[in-house]
């Protein structure tokens, strides 16, 4: 479905494959183990020959539709769910960082990303560096100086600083590190960050993806090559989006465009008011 626009990716990208029975909606399938003609059929579906599902801690029809609609909302080749947006961010980082290597990163990331780089990933003897968030000059600097991820937020939640995400990548891949963003805040409405150069893009589902403040859950969008390292980090750690929570996800995502349209116009006319009162810099 790439040919068509963000609203109707959100209504119906990811859907179709999953329909059974004539229904227009996705079932929730909670089963967590499933069955086979023979032996043969269950190898080939384990070995990834042939389509299907071995164990709802891999994957789940469900939860496979919420992921397809997110990688279509970004462009993207592929897409893995996580149990919450913090475990979109801990399991990506966990998958490719080892003992020796060096973060670059802002001092704005979200206050649970913070933590994991000032507390967990120094433990495993990760190094991790922050930047002012908005000195573009410092952080191209830091990159230079080595660093195996670069890793940003924009816009930042709470603080709403901006990236130049282009330039920053760029000065990321010119050193050969993976660039990965926390997209949450602008949505894939109003920023696809692959299309600038990023590697990888990361939400909280928990955000506007849901919208409705009733199911916690994360995603990973990016290039097959990296999402299949970051599916099996997850698969085998445990961090699975819940059925039912993938179908509140995709439920909610079905009036994201809507929502993030009024949201813009909304955050548009405080901007405004508050740009033209003496009280307010
Ligand atoms: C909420 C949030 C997270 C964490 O997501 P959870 O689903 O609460 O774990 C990460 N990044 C940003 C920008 C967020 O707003």
């Amino acid at each position: 479905m790439t040919q068509y626009k963000p609203g109707t990716k959100a209504l119906w990208s990811g859907e179709q494959e999953q329909l059974r029975y004539g229904a227009t909606q996705v079932p929730v399938v909670h089963s967590v183990s499933y069955g086979y003609e023979d032996m043969d059929e269950w190898h080939e579906i384990a070995t990834g020959q042939r389509e299907g599902h071995i164990y709802g801690r891999n994957t789940n029809p469900t939860t496979q539709a919420f992921e397809d609609k997110v990688k279509e909302l970004e462009g993207a080749e592929a897409a893995t769910s996580f149990s919450t947006g913090m475990a979109a961010i801990s399991n990506t980082l966990n998958t490719f960082l080892r003992p020796g290597d060096r973060v670059v990163t802002i001092k704005d990331t979200y206050g649970g990303t913070n933590k994991i780089f000032t507390e967990f990933l120094p433990k495993s003897g990760v190094d991790v560096v922050f930047c002012e968030t908005d000195n573009h000059e410092e952080i191209e600097r830091e990159i230079v100086n080595g660093c195996q991820v670069l890793y940003l937020e924009s816009p930042t939640n709470p603080t709403l600083k901006i990236i130049d995400i282009e330039r920053v990548a760029k000065a990321g891949h010119d050193v050969g590190a993976l660039v990965i963003i926390d997209g949450t805040f602008a949505s894939p409405v109003n920023q696809n960050p692959l299309e600038l150069g990023v590697d990888l893009v990361l939400h909280s589902a928990t955000k506007y993806l849901g919208g409705h403040s009733d199911a916690l859950g994360g995603v990973v969008c990016g290039p097959e090559s990296l999402i299949e390292q970051v599916y099996h980090y997850r698969e085998i750690n445990g961090a699975t989006l819940s059925p039912m929570a993938s179908y509140l996800l995709l439920r909610g995502m079905k009036t994201l465009h809507l929502r993030v349209k009024q949201q813009n116009e909304n955050a548009m006319k405080v901007a405004q008011y508050l740009k033209t009162n003496e009280w307010v810099e």
